[in-house]
């Protein structure tokens, strides 16, 4: 025989040793071997021995410590990680004892796994599994999932998954080993067929049955080639003749990236529909906090908004002057006179009227009836000051005022108490403390203010009728000024505090606008927003955790899942592009459902009287959060999945 080929694989002096405790374990010790095109090579020898060493160094799986192996010349232990991955997919064939079979995959997608990764287009790698599954015998079976199929059936989907990217080598690691004589007969003579087609077989076992089938047989004890006999060439001239089918082009990489993600968004919904009661757990944290995000904030936009609204509807045209030091509450302090209001009225401009106030409370009784109520002293011009009209009778008058008559006018919940519907109380008397005052109106309703309180529940009298015959004081604990000119209010409030400084000879009172309490309304009302707005952000971040802690799991589960795709050619890149769409896919199916949920559920709230605000900015901010929730949480197994080592990953339980 003359001088053979190129050797197709080429091993020399190569070492693999394994450290486990104190001793050094060589599954592979100087082992040299060169194979050439079209053989079909049985490796036999006892467990242990280290022929699957051997041959996942073969397969570009592992990694030798010393020593030299190129595949066609070209040096292996070179190449990085995906070109590693680029020449597995296009050079071998993996075939394993345990089949290694997808089980959320169906037969057909199985086989088309390394043609997806080698790029090739869907209808063609389609084509392709299923002519192979039926030259198998498999046509039938296609749709169905490996759990349905017998051990050989499952075996034989395995020798399509090889074939399906036209490799030059197949490697069968004791592909026999889980089969019954018949299956195992028939998966033998496929083995046959292929090298017979001009395939080199590299086939492990530890049957001379089986090892029989093959031309040349090597024999390996303790990691040392003990006898190699049988090369041929017979095989080789096959080998040459045998047409290499021409391998598709790698298509242009934004073409490839977008084919790429359309595959790993197919492949993660199969992943997330297989363990659905799961996924659905960890969508719902994602979708609770969505949700939170968008009801809080439209409920504390809401708030706002009626605040503000309420705060309008009382006059942004309002002056208030109150007694104390700016900054200290003090209702009490005797400084205010009724001399100041009339000061006011008459020395400043822009001022449309004053309304000295004077408050208490007392008990008000009719009849059998006794309630406590709140009793406002006023001047005449109450009701043009707050644009509050008297339903029926009307407000009293300066003449009532300065003739300190016992008349007063009733708020709707005060008349509502006292008097039944259809029941006029005008010129009805009611008591305040013991004095029996004249009812003359009933104003308006007009619900609650800013801070919640009921408006209509007050009784109003004469400002002097309450300082000398209900309180018995000579001060006021308010003023209220109305100007004419809202653009210039904040000169007419420097003139009020001017003059009640000149007059008390000290700034013991404060001035207040309608547009300071708006802005402190604002300011309060900002604060629960943020509030309601955090507790809500904290929910989407309990959610990303969520999500991160399933997505964890989920890599240790399918360690093995990640090997096979990784023997069959995924780069690093494709396992972490499949886990981070993997937690995308959650996150932005959790923030849809999330953000309907929140709109629902604000709608909800409204029909039963909560004040909901939707705006545009809230669903956004949640929506993306929760996608870069997903794509952040997603990152850390993402990578930790991409970074197995393929062979750990291949032999994980
Ligand atoms: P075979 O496939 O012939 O049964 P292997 O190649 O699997 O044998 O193993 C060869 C030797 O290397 C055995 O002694 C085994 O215990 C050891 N070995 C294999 N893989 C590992 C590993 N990951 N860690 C430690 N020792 C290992
Ligand atoms: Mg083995």
């Amino acid at each position: 025989m003359g001088v053979l080929t190129e050797p197709l694989l080429s091993i020399s002096n190569l070492s693999r040793h394994y450290k486990s405790g104190e001793s050094l374990v060589k599954a592979l010790d100087e082992v040299s071997l060169d194979i050439y095109p079209g053989e079909f090579l049985a490796v036999m020898g006892q467990s242990g021995s280290g022929k699957s060493t051997l041959m996942n160094i073969m397969g570009c799986l592992d990694r030798a410590d010393s020593g030299t192996y190129a595949v066609q010349g070209r040096d292996v232990l070179a190449l990085d990680s995906d070109e590693l991955a680029c020449l597995r997919r296009n050079t071998f064939g993996f075939i394993f004892q345990r089949y290694n079979l997808l089980h959320t995959a169906n037969a057909e997608e199985n086989v088309e796994i390394p043609a997806m990764y080698a790029g090739m287009p869907p209808s063609m790698r389609e084509t392709r599994a299923k002519h192979l599954l039926g030259s198998l015998g498999l046509a039938e079976r296609g749709r169905h999932s490996p759990s349905e199929l017998s051990g050989g059936q499952q075996q034989r989907v395995a020798i399509a998954r090889a074939l399906v990217n036209d490799p030059m080598v197949i490697l069968a690691d004791e592909p026999t080993g889980a089969l019954d004589s018949q299956s195992s007969n028939d998966v033998m003579l496929l083995m046959k067929e292929l090298n017979d087609q001009g395939r080199t077989v590299i086939l492990i076992t530890h049957e001379e049955e089986v090892a029989r089938h093959a031309r040349r047989m090597i024999r390996i004890s303790d990691g040392r080639i003990e006898s190699d006999t049988g090369i041929d060439s017979e095989g080789v001239e096959i080998a040459r003749a045998r047409e290499k089918g021409s391998k598709h082009s790698e298509q242009s990489s934004a073409a490839t990236l977008i084919a790429e993600t359309g595959e790993s968004v197919k492949t993660a919904m199969r992943a997330l529909r297989a363990n659905l009661f799961r996924t659905a757990l960890t969508l719902l944290g994602i979708v609770i906090g969505v949700a939170a995000v968008i009801v809080m904030l439209a409920v504390g936009n809401g708030s706002k908004q009626n605040v503000l609204d309420q705060i309008s509807s009382m006059g942004t045209n309002l002056l208030s002057v109150r007694p104390g030091a700016p900054g200290i509450r003090a209702d009490n302090i005797a400084t205010l006179m009724p001399s100041d209001a009339a000061a006011i009225a008459e020395q400043i401009e822009n001022i449309a009227v004053v309304v000295p106030q004077r408050n208490g409370s007392k008990t008000l009784r009719k009849g059998s009836i006794d309630y406590s109520g709140s009793i406002e002293g006023v001047g005449s011009g109450f009701p043009e000051a707050r644009d509050w009209t008297v339903r029926v009778g009307s407000f009293f008058s300066d003449h009532d005022v300065e003739s300190y008559a016992a008349v007063a006018v009733l708020g709707s919940t005060v008349a509502d108490i006292f008097f039944e519907n259809g029941q006029d109380p005008v010129g009805q008397f009611i008591q305040l403390g013991n004095i029996p005052f004249e009812i003359i109106g009933v104003m308006e309703s007009k619900g609650s203010d800013p801070r919640g309180r009921d408006q209509d529940d007050t009784v109003w009298v004469p400002f002097k009728t309450a300082m000398g015959r209900l309180f018995g004081s000579n001060y006021l604990n308010g003023i209220v000024v109305k100007v004419e000119d809202v653009e210039s209010i904040s000169q007419t409030e420097s003139a009020i505090t001017e003059l009640l400084i000149q007059r008390h000879q000290t700034e013991d009172f404060r001035v207040r606008n309608s547009a300071s309490f708006l802005e402190m309304a604002t300011s309060t009302q900002n604060t629960l927003t943020i509030l309601l707005g955090a507790v809500a952000a904290i929910s989407l971040l309990v959610g990303g955790i969520g999500v991160m802690n399933i997505m964890l799991v989920s890599v240790v589960e399918r360690t093995r899942e990640i090997g096979v795709r990784m023997a069959t050619g995924a780069r690093r890149r494709d396992i972490m592009m499949q886990f981070n769409i993997e937690a995308a896919m959650v996150c932005v199916i959790g923030g849809i459902i999330g953000v309907g949920l929140g709109f629902g559920a604000g709608l909800l709230l409204s029909v039963f009287g909560v004040d909901i605000l939707f705006t545009t900015m809230p669903p956004l901010i949640a929506f993306s959060c929760a996608v870069s929730t997903g794509i952040l949480f997603g990152y850390l197994p993402a990578r930790k999945a991409a970074h197995l080592d393929p062979v750990v990953a291949l032999s994980s339980e």
